[in-house]
């Protein structure tokens, strides 16, 4: 017997929607099969109906795992006010109102229950998870279990023991952040069985991307909304302070704009929103901390004052842009003394998974300095295949020369390769420039056959190619391994089987400041 007809009329009746985006009916099918699931999905996809639904539709309890406090109380209200039968529990709760909601949890009077990971994994929680009739358990977040990822929660690694307790039971492990390391941490800690793995795509094309040299940004951005009257847009900033300076800028250059930050009071921060959604404030310059839960579909452009942390947290801003579906433009000024500011306010507040942090932010750089289309570059960071390039962003419109690259890149793998993969970037240009640096001696790195080999490229020149190389992966870092770099079944088509490999010509100084007038 099929449950999809049943799974419909709760998608009408509880959230008002007519049908399934796409995979949504795939999953929910996964878990009535009680297969287990991974799910990779972009923020806005549309994850939370992947397991609601099923909950709603099937007889017991869901519990859903999720690691923020304020988002679970909100999906709980939600849940309640479309009149479905939720709860959660976390450390938020007294001790009376924890109980009524394990009673009523042990009583199946919940479709969907929520608890924090520490409350999952608590001693005293296990007799009564082992009596509830629990039909599902969703993880929310599944990225947290990740050492790799962004935002590590160490109780995430200790649910590995609800795939043996619980064995006829489906685990959904939902994520919207996909590089490989973590899908594969997440199947592994979680000890899933030959799941099913879903992956949405990421890909946003009416969203053009571009990336601008970080030189006059006020007056580049005065002249791009200019552009664009009356069409509703948001700055992010770095830092709060830089909100309210631009705004204030904007505003003497006839630009109404409000500013938004998390050290406003709850009432301006409302109003901003506010008049945001209803279009009565067009230009919003903002921190991060604008957009979360912001359903408003006629974006038209963002902009990013500072280049933002890491890709994902850059795919998700400019992704609050033309959720219409109708063209929308994104604008990111990059300069390398934003790299260097970002990396002094992680190595500063963040010593907990720095190296991570950092790599993470050097991504952020290539796609930044990237010579190829950068919807590709994004694309490719969250494990989507493309071979076309998009037409749809700066180095697609504008492309820059190229040159046959083949024996730079052969030079560069066979140094990597020589090497044993055991250095990193500036370590394999050394070895290639012949460097007499006391490291390179130190490895023995002087007698290898490639060393010295392309003395006649300077530094800059070949950082500027390797980073090609590293962005069309012909090499990758092995960033768990002191940022090594190393070997892709692609390199070896290059050294091996001659494949040709096309560069961008790197540019003098003198010619990229006379591009950047006549732009
Ligand atoms: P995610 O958790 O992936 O970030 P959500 O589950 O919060 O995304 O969904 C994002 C938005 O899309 C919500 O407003 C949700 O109601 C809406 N949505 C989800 N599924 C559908 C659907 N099948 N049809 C229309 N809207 C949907
Ligand atoms: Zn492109």
């Amino acid at each position: 017997m099929t449950q999809m007809p049943a799974a419909l009329d709760a998608l009408k009746k509880y959230f008002g929607y007519d049908a399934f985006r796409p995979l949504q009916a795939e999953i929910i099918q996964a878990v009535f099969d009680k297969k287990d699931a991974l799910v990779l999905m972009p923020t806005g996809g549309g994850k939370s109906i992947c397991y609601q639904i099923p909950a709603l539709v099937l007889p017991g309890t869901a519990v859903v795992v999720s690691p923020l406090i304020s988002l679970m109380k909100d999906q709980v209200e939600a849940l309640r006010a479309a009149g479905a039968r939720a709860a959660f529990l976390n450390s938020s709760l007294g001790e009376a109102d924890q109980r009524a909601v394990e009673d009523d949890f042990f009583n199946g009077a919940l479709d969907l229950l929520y608890v924090s990971p520490e409350k999952l994994v608590s001693q005293t929680f296990q007799p009564l998870l082992q009596k509830a009739p629990v039909n599902l358990f969703a993880i929310d977040e599944a990225h947290c279990i990740s050492s790799w990822g962004h935002d590590f929660r160490p109780e995430y690694t200790r649910m590995k023991f609800l795939r043996t307790a619980f064995k006829n039971i489906p685990i959904i492990a939902l994520t919207a952040t996909a590089d490989r390391l973590t899908r594969k941490d997440i199947v592994s800690q979680l000890n899933l069985a030959a799941p099913e793995i879903f992956i949405a795509s990421f890909d946003r094309p009416n969203l053009s991307l571009e990336v601008r040299p970080g030189q006059k940004r006020r007056e580049q951005i005065i002249r791009f909304i200019g552009k664009r009257p009356n069409q509703p847009g948001i700055i992010y900033c770095m830092s709060r302070k830089g909100t309210e300076t631009l705004a204030e800028k904007l505003n003497e250059a006839g630009i109404q704009a409000g500013h938004y930050h998390a050290g406003l009071s709850p009432e301006e921060r409302d109003r901003v929103q506010e008049d945001f959604i209803n279009d009565n404030l067009m230009v919003v310059c903002a921190t991060v901390a604008f957009g979360m839960g912001i359903d408003k579909s006629n974006v038209r452009w963002v902009i990013h004052y500072n280049l933002p942390k890491n890709i994902e947290s850059y795919y998700q801003e400019i992704g609050r842009a033309g959720r219409d579906g109708a063209q929308a433009d994104t604008l990111l000024f990059y300069s390398y003394s934003d790299v260097s500011l970002m990396e002094d306010i992680l190595r500063q507040n963040d010593s907990d998974q720095l190296d991570i942090k950092l790599a993470k932010l050097d991504r952020m750089r290539q796609f930044a300095e990237a010579v190829g289309c950068r919807r590709r570059i994004l694309l490719s960071y969250f494990s989507e295949e493309s071979t076309e390039d998009c037409g749809n962003c700066d180095i697609c419109r504008n492309p820059p020369q190229t040159i046959d690259g083949t024996e730079i890149a052969q030079k560069a793998l066979s140094a990597i390769y020589r090497m044993r993969q055991k250095a990193g970037l500036n370590m394999v240009i050394d070895v290639l420039r012949g460097s007499g640096k006391k490291e390179v001696f130190e490895k023995g790195y002087q007698h290898i056959k490639t060393y010295g080999a392309g003395r006649d490229i300077p530094y800059l020149e070949w950082q500027h190619y390797l980073l090609q190389l590293l962005n069309y992966g012909f090499i990758e870092i092995a960033h768990e391994e002191h940022h090594n770099l190393r070997l892709t079944p692609a390199s070896k088509r290059v050294l091996f089987e001659g494949e040709q490999v096309p560069l961008v010509r790197f540019a003098t100084l003198k010619e990229r400041q006379a591009a950047e007038k006549a732009a």
